[in-house]
Order: structure tokens, then sequence, then C-alpha cells
């Protein structure tokens, strides 16, 4: 699971790291959004490949979110894992009926936030 890769930023060789990867593009933003929120930099890769395939990709060209910074690595991590404790169970939006997993505390699809 945790893998790092040398990547070229601004010039400057620098590791950084996965944290979360998804077959959908609007999950992978909101996560991006969510560890934003928090003050972690990150960025969602492999967008291109999805869109030019037209359809859900295949395993290994999944959309994939890394943060920049390895010290925000385990920050990271823990957010996404169980963010303050919240129950991870996955639920259902009440405005539109998707799939929401756990760590999500709002609906990727309409904005919906999950009920107390
Ligand atoms: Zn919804």
């Amino acid at each position: 699971m945790r893998r790092a890769v040398r990547s070229v930023v601004a010039g400057q060789f620098q590791t950084v790291k996965r944290v979360f990867s998804s077959h959908n593009l609007q999950v992978a933003y909101h996560t991006r959004n969510l560890l934003e929120a928090e003050g972690i930099t990150a960025v969602v890769k492999n967008e291109m490949l999805s869109s030019a395939m037209g359809e859900l990709p295949p395993a290994e060209c999944q959309i994939e979110v890394w943060v920049l910074r390895d010290a925000d690595f385990e920050t990271a991590n823990q957010l996404l894992r169980s963010p303050r404790g919240r129950n991870e169970a996955p639920w259902t939006c009440d405005s539109c009926g998707e799939g929401i997993e756990g760590q999500f505390t709002q609906c990727w699809r309409c904005g919906a936030y999950r009920r107390a």
C-alpha cells in the first residue's frame, strides 16, 4: 500500500506518496478537498488516463490522490481511515441514494451531508 516514487516538482526531486485510489474521479477530488481542508497539499493523478478511456478505467489506471509532503503522509492516512473517530460504516445519501464510503461526511455526488 505504501509506495513512494521520485517525482520532479518545481525542478526539485521530492518524494510523494499515494494515500488514496479510486475508480471514481469525483471521489478522488472529494478526497483531495478533504485533505486540503486540513492544510495538506494533495494532487489527483491519472485523471487524464481515466477520461481518455471514456469509462471505468482498469485497475492499473485507477485515479490516485498523492500528498506532496512526506510529513503529511501519516496525517492523511489517519484522516482517511478514521477521521476524528467517526463511524466508518458506509452510508447511503438521503438526497440522491448514492452509496458513500464511511470516511466521507458529505455526498460526493450531490453535496448533501450525512445525517447525524
Ligand atoms: Zn447525494
